[in-house]
This record gives C-alpha cells, sequence and structure tokens, in this order.
C-alpha cells in the first residue's frame, strides 16, 4: 500500500475515534499500543508510572472546559520559533558571505574598507536599529505625557472655574454633570478603540510582552493599530480620571516599535522599504523587543538600568552578554531622548531634569536608621498581604467579566460606568470638610470652597490632578496635610477602584494605582507608628510619614506585581535615591514572599487566565518521573524527502500542525506501528506554504532559484494554505524537501524526562521537538502546549496538576 495513504488511515483512525485520545498517550500508558520504549520501562513499569501519575495529576485534560478557568491553555496562541532553521539555502548564505570575506582579506583590503563586510554591516544596523528603537519610543513616551498634560490642565482647570463659581455650595452639581462628562467621554472614546480596533492593546500590555519574549505569538500584539490604540487609550484614560498610570503601556509600546522598526516594513500600511532583511525571524525580532520594552521602563520610569532588569527578569528566555549591551545602549539613548525633550518642554531647557514620564520629585532626607528595618519589614509583611487580597478580587472580578461581560457594548458600557463610579466618589468625598493651608503643598487647582481663607479643600485637590502629581503629593507633602480621615478614605477609594479597572477594556497601567494605594496606607501606617513611639516616650525625630509612604508603595506593588530585582532598581532610579535602597530591597522581597504564600501575581494571574502555553522558568517539581513517551503526540504527521505536492496540499489542509518532521522510508520498515520512518529534518508550515506559492516542483526544476530572502519576504504573515491555487495537474508533482528543511533541527530521545525537555524548550525557544527513538526513526513529536500542560500546583495540595486544552 502507498505510505501516503498508510498515514492518511492512521490519522483517520484518530480523527474518527477522538475519545480514544490516542493523541495524547498522557495517562494511557496501560494502553500498549502506546507504550512505545518497550525495552526501557515495560508495560508493568508504565503501569506503575501511570499510577503515581495520577495521584500527582489533579485533572484529566477531558473534563468540561468553562470560560474564566485558570487551568486551561488554549489551542488558538501559535508558537515563535527561536531556533534557527539551518536548512540548505542558510548554510549556503553563510558560505557565500564568508567566502566574500575571505576574498577582501586576500586582497589586503584596508581595515576601514573591511567595515563593509557583512558581519561588521550587520552589527551597524543592528545598533542602528537599536538607536532607532531607543529614540522612537521616547518620542511616543512624550506625545503621550504631552497630551495628557495639556488635556487634563484644560479639564482641571475648567472644572475649578465651575466648582469656584459655586462657592455657596448651591450648584456644585453642575461641576459633577462636568466632571462626568470630561471623565465619560474620553472613556468611551478610549474604550471604543480597544474593543473594535485592537483588543490586544487592553491592560498595561506587559502580560503580553511577558508571553511573546516566552515564545507565544500573542495574535496582533506587536501590530501598528495596537500601538496606536494603547498610545491613543492611555491618554483617554488617564485624561478621563480613571485610576490607571501611563506607565505600563509604554512597555508595550517599546516592544511594537521595536518588532517594528527592525522588519524594515509595516504589513498593516503594505510597505516594504527593503532594509534589515536580516532581521526578519523570530529570534532577531525577539532581542529587538526585548530592547523596546527595557526602553519602554526607561522612558516611563526614568530608568535605563531598571530597563535592562526588567527585561532580563520578566522576559527573556535567552540572554547573552552583547544582547544585554545592546539593550542597555537602548534603554540609555530612550532615557536620554526623553529627558532632554521633556526639559526643554517645560522651560529648562539643558537641565536635563526630566527623566521619565513619572516624575517622583527630589527627596532631600531619606536618612533611615538600623531600629527602623523591622518596621520597614512590617511594612512588607503588610503589602504582601494587601498584593495577595488585590490580585485575588481582580481575579474574581476579571472570571465573572469573562464569563458575563463578553458583549463588545457591555464591555465599553463598564469602563464608562467605572469613570462615572470614580468620579461620584471623588464627588461625594468633596462633602467631608478637610481644609489645609495654601503654603504647606503646592497643588495646582485649590478649590477652596468653604474653607477658611488662606486655606482649601484637600478631597478637591486631590482629585483635580493627574495620578502622577497626586502620587507625587502622597510622597512628598508635609505630615500635616493629608489626614487620617482623607487618607483612610483615599485608600479605600483605589482600591475599589485600581482592582476594578485593572482588566476593563481600556489602555491602563497598573504601577501608579497600586504605588498610590501603598504609598496611602504607608502614610496611614507611619500615623499609626509615630503615635505608638509618642506613646512609649520614644524620640519620633526621624520618623517622616514620607518614607513610609515610599515603603508603602514599594511594598503595595512588590505584593501585587511579585517583581523584585528590576522593581527595586526602577523604584530606586525613580526616586533618584540610592542611600534608601535596603528599606525598599526588604519591603519588596518580603512583600513578594508573603504574597507567593496565596497566589501568583497579577501579570501571571492574567497570563494563566488568558490560557496561555507559557513556560515558567522551571520545569514543574515531581516531573522526573514522566518520559517524553508519555507527553508526546502520536502519531505524528510526518512527509517524506521528496513528497507529493497533492499529498502536502492535503495535509495543510486538513491538519493544525505547524511542523512536520520529514523522514526517509525505507520500503518493507513501515509496518513497525510505532514509529514513521527515519528522521532527516524538520519543516514548517509556513516554510511548505512558500515553497507551493513559488511551485518549486521537481518537475519544473525551480528549486534552485528559491532563495532565503522568498522566506523572509513573507515574514511574519505567511499566506495560508486556502490563499495558494494547485492545479489538480500539479497535485501529481513532487517537492525535494531536503534543501528547505532544518537538517539539524533539535530532537530528543524517547527516554527523556519531562524536566530535560522543558529546558529544552525554555533555553533555546524551540516550536517543536520529534521524539525518536534508538534507530533514530521518529516516534512521537512534542510542542510547547504538550509541556506546558504541566504545572506544578502552587496552592493547596503538592503535586502536579494537568491543565486542559481548550479549542478558544
Ligand atoms: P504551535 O501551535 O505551537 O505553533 P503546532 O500547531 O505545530 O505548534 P500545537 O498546536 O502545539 O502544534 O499542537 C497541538 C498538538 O498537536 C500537540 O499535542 C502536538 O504534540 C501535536 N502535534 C504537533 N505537530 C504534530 C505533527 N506533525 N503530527 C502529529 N501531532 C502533532
Amino acid at each position: 500500500m502507498d505510505t501516503n495513504i498508510k498515514f492518511r488511515n492512521k490519522l483517520s483512525n484518530v480523527a474518527a475515534n477522538p475519545s480514544s485520545n490516542e493523541r495524547t498517550p498522557l495517562l494511557r500508558t496501560g494502553d500498549t499500543k502506546l507504550t512505545l520504549s518497550n525495552e526501557q520501562h515495560s508495560s508493568t513499569d508504565s503501569l506503575m508510572f501511570s499510577e503515581s501519575l495520577n495521584s500527582l495529576v489533579e485533572s484529566s485534560p477531558y473534563r468540561k472546559i468553562s470560560v474564566g478557568m485558570s487551568n486551561l491553555l488554549s489551542q488558538k496562541y501559535e508558537s515563535l520559533d527561536y531556533d534557527i532553521c539551518e536548512n540548505k539555502l542558510f548554510l549556503t548564505e553563510q558560505s557565500i558571505a564568508q567566502s566574500k570575506l575571505i576574498t577582501e582579506n586576500s586582497k589586503g583590503c584596508l581595515p576601514y574598507l573591511q567595515c563593509l563586510n557583512s558581519i561588521t554591516r550587520l552589527a551597524i544596523m543592528r545598533w542602528f536599529v537599536i538607536c532607532m528603537i531607543g529614540i522612537l519610543t521616547a518620542s511616543v513616551a512624550i506625545l503621550i505625557t504631552i497630551a495628557i498634560e495639556e488635556i487634563s490642565k484644560y479639564k482641571f482647570a475648567y472644572l475649578k472655574s465651575r466648582v469656584d463659581e459655586c462657592k455657596n455650595n448651591k450648584c456644585l452639581f453642575t461641576a459633577y454633570y462636568f466632571w462626568l462628562i470630561f471623565s465619560a467621554v474620553p472613556v468611551a472614546f478610549g474604550s471604543f478603540l480597544v474593543v473594535f480596533v485592537a483588543p490586544v492593546a487592553a491592560g498595561s500590555g506587559i502580560p503580553v510582552i511577558k508571553c511573546y519574549l516566552n515564545g507565544v505569538k500573542v495574535p496582533e500584539v506587536v501590530r501598528l493599530k495596537t500601538l496606536i490604540v494603547k498610545a491613543v487609550g492611555v491618554v483617554t484614560s488617564v485624561v478621563g480620571g480613571l485610576a490607571v498610570g501611563k506607565e505600563g503601556p509604554m512597555i508595550h509600546c517599546g516592544a511594537v516599535i521595536a518588532a517594528g522598526i527592525s522588519q524594515g516594513k509595516s504589513t498593516t500600511l503594505k510597505k516594504n522599504c527593503k532594509i534589515f532583511e536580516e532581521f526578519r525571524e523570530d529570534h532577531e525580532k525577539r532581542d529587538f523587543v526585548s530592547a523596546g520594552a527595557a526602553a519602554g521602563v526607561a522612558a516611563a520610569f526614568g530608568a535605563p538600568v531598571g530597563g535592562v532588569l526588567f527585561s532580563l527578569e520578566e522576559g527573556a528566555s535567552f540572554w547573552n552578554q552583547s544582547l544585554t549591551w545592546r539593550i542597555f545602549f537602548c534603554s540609555m539613548i530612550s532615557y536620554f531622548t526623553l529627558n532632554s525633550v521633556l526639559s526643554e518642554y517645560h522651560g529648562h531647557p539643558g537641565q536635563l531634569s526630566y527623566p521619565g514620564l513619572v516624575n517622583f520629585g527630589r527627596f532631600e532626607n531619606l536618612d533611615y536608621t538600623f531600629k527602623e528595618l523591622p518596621i520597614y519589614m512590617v511594612m512588607g509583611v503588610i503589602g504582601g498581604l494587601l498584593g495577595a487580597l488585590y490580585n485575588h478580587l481582580n481575579y474574581m472580578l476579571t472570571v465573572f467579566r469573562m464569563r458575563y461581560v463578553k458583549h463588545p457594548v457591555a464591555r465599553i458600557v463598564e469602563a464608562v460606568m467605572v469613570s462615572c463610579v470614580g468620579v461620584t466618589i471623588a464627588y461625594l468625598s468633596t462633602f467631608i470638610h478637610d481644609c489645609c493651608p495654601y503654603e504647606s503643598s503646592d497643588v495646582k487647582y485649590p478649590v477652596q470652597l468653604d474653607c477658611e481663607n488662606g486655606q482649601y479643600s484637600t478631597f478637591w485637590s486631590i482629585w483635580f490632578q493627574t495620578p502622577e502629581a497626586c502620587l507625587r503629593s502622597l510622597l512628598h507633602d508635609s505630615d500635616d496635610i493629608w489626614g487620617v480621615l482623607t487618607l483612610v478614605i483615599f485608600f479605600f477609594a483605589y482600591l475599589v477602584l485600581g482592582c476594578w479597572t485593572y482588566g476593563l477594556s481600556i489602555s491602563s497601567g497598573l504601577f501608579i494605582p497600586t504605588l498610590m494605594i501603598g504609598a496611602a496606607w504607608g502614610r496611614l501606617f507611619g500615623v499609626g507608628v509615630s503615635k505608638l513611639t509618642m506613646y512609649m516616650g520614644f524620640s519620633t525625630d526621624s520618623l517622616c510619614y514620607s518614607k513610609f509612604a515610599i515603603v508603602g508603595a514599594a511594598a503595595m506593588l512588590g505584593g501585587v506585581i511579585r517583581m523584585t530585582i528590576s522593581l527595586t532598581v526602577i523604584l530606586m532610579e525613580a526616586l533618584g535615591n540610592i542611600t534608601f535602597g535596603l528599606p525598599l530591597m526588604l519591603s519588596v522581597m518580603i512583600a513578594k514572599w508573603i504574597g507567593d504564600i496565596f497566589n501568583e501575581g497579577l501579570y501571571d494571574c492574567h497570563i494563566h487566565l488568558a490560557s496561555v502555553p507559557f513556560l515558567e522558568w522551571e520545569p514543574p517539581h515531581f516531573s522526573y518521573t514522566i518520559f517524553a513517551t508519555e507527553i508526546m503526540s502520536y502519531p505524528v504527521v510526518c512527509l517524506k524527502c521528496i513528497e507529493k505536492v497533492g499529498f502536502i496540499e492535503h495535509i495543510l489542509k486538513t491538519e493544525t500542525h505547524n511542523g512536520f518532521p520529514v523522514v526517509e522510508i525505507k520500503e518493507g520498515s513501515y509496518d513497525n506501528i510505532h514509529t514513521f520512518g527515519s528522521y532527516k529534518g524538520l519543516i514548517l508550515r509556513w516554510q511548505l506554504i512558500v515553497l507551493l506559492q513559488h511551485k518549486v516542483f521537481l518537475e519544473t526544476k525551480q528549486e534552485e532559484e528559491l532563495t532565503l530572502k522568498d522566506f523572509r519576504d513573507s515574514y511574519p504573515r505567511h499566506p495560508t494554505i486556502q490563499q495558494i491555487h494547485i492545479s489538480p495537474h500539479e497535485r501529481n508533482f513532487t517537492i525535494d524537501l531536503t534543501p528547505f528543511m532544518n537538517q539539524s533541527a533539535y530532537t530528543i530521545s524517547q527516554r527523556a524526562s519531562l524536566p530535560r525537555i522543558f529546558k529544552l524548550f525554555r533555553a533555546l525557544g524551540l516550536r517543536h521537538l520529534p521524539v525518536i527513538d534508538d534507530n533514530n526513526s521518529v516516534v512521537g513529536i512534542v510542542t510547547r502546549k504538550d509541556i506546558a500542560r504541566f504545572r506544578a500546583r502552587k496552592h493547596g495540595k503538592y503535586g502536579l496538576e494537568e491543565l486542559q486544552v481548550s479549542l478558544g
């Protein structure tokens, strides 16, 4: 029988009987057909594996799936391929470049002429692209901040004038109506853009960039329209008065700019500049995206070192020294560009005193004594507890949203509702009589109302400013400005609003609201400590509420997002104070440890709720007894070295897989039902489509004409198989896949354990890993989803949990 037909028969058996789970041998090790490595572990051993595994694995992958479960993996996310495809075309390109270099050297070119050799040219191009990413990221940040400042200026000045007109409180409600309009309209517009134009622009963007750097292709994450919606959306959200910051989205903006610039073309604008073609590969793009994310942090917080550490801590699975240099350079350029332009804009040209979007201001005296450290540690504990509570509430809200707020209009209405509730809470709080003297603060829009002359209402001034300005007041204001009642109301209002806001269909950052909540309870904590020390008769000279506000803010942020190294450095750079580093480190670390006892960081929580096949840093515990044979998929859809066009087309149309092992099948050897031929290489779906598109059929002898450029041109959005026309006549032709397949793609032995496979995927950014037996025959295939399915239970009972795969 024709081997292709045998393949098809195997596949149709599985398709006809999906409940047999034959595609997923895991937990079916008792089934002798699927226990492949008979030499290694007999069926009795396998049964033991299965038993021990069953006690560890908590859920079956085929249980009923309901929306909003965090133990799902979505089939819709594809993987990026960070492994270089070493096919014959690639090797030819390399050897041509090499021989060119040798000829130049033998001609005795002067050193400066050698600058033109391909290696140096590539290096110069890389540095140039990095520089452009830094400049453009800073430019977007500048546009965002100027837009917010100018629109807010107009909004608050107008509202203040309306409130001032109503000194006798009789017409305050008109100011309230205007306030509602000024808030709801921009929020509705921003939400409309997110819902209908670029849903991936919702939120801070940090989770999706984390996923991208981890190797997951989140649809539309680095598109131009996403950048536009993100930038416009963050302006509307901040201007609309929501409890959001503009800093988190900058990281996403930087990443999109990096992905766009480095490719030298825009698919959205249908423009190909025919430059940087060498960078049109996943792994090259990933390096630039890491740099873009770092540039975003540098621009947002004025923290170039924090940016590098952020990319290191949160993203990169792959890291080397030269990449670190480039990322650092990108952050520096971004920091410098933003600083010089904003200093000019604020009327201090050449002073370089506006390093980031968020400006915490200068702190003169942040000295601390040894005695204070335990207090800061206690604050770390509180930060961890509050952070865990915040994440839990937000998790429940997000699940509720995923289940019940699905309609696009409902999502916009919810965003508008949150902005109206925020305005109403703010408006109602202003009726609390809390006045303070003008001299003690530098508020921009002080409202006197029923306060005595020389005083202004604290609450009006809190709400009549951007969140960044409010955070600055919390960190800097003297101890008498924020009364206890004001702080308590502010803390609860922001806790509720911040928690409700994160996850709405708007572009929003998490850093600033979380820092504000932390600064508010930090000040309250300071009040408590000073009362206690006074009561105990100790000196309260060294206690100042600013320090408590800073530590509270750091602890709260650490408790919510659970970043440690980068967060501490970001805060140290943003505060412009290195001496206060130890209290920050202590509080952030302790907050993370405490928070981790209860749940995971908010970004990770959202990643899991989105069912992304995300690979953690480490393989799950207790997984050394799980072997390749138990996690691989079987049977494998393979292609022969010289394959029929009709069969390739059929496979691409009927199968959704993105990678196919290329095998050699010796006549008569195919009867072994466990193997699929001798392994020769791996070819990807999009490569096959390019081959079909260019009709490189053996019979028409066109394969020599195809170069790597043809493959790069179709990157990253390759045509689908439905867009390729193959005539019935052409279906009988054949293609030689050997020059195009990755002939040295990584494979793994069937005896390998899950942690070994996991480390290969994580460290090398793999997409497919064929499993081979001792005779180099393909017996199965493992992809990211196969290993991402296993997760160590983080809470409750220890052990492994197995995630369910959903189609949505
Ligand atoms: P990705 O979507 O990550 O780019 P993919 O589409 O090739 O890769 P997945 O969607 O991860 O593969 O695979 C879904 C399931 O199909 C996995 O269990 C995987 O092991 C299996 N699979 C992948 N490629 C093949 C193949 N060529 N033959 C048989 N099964 C495969």
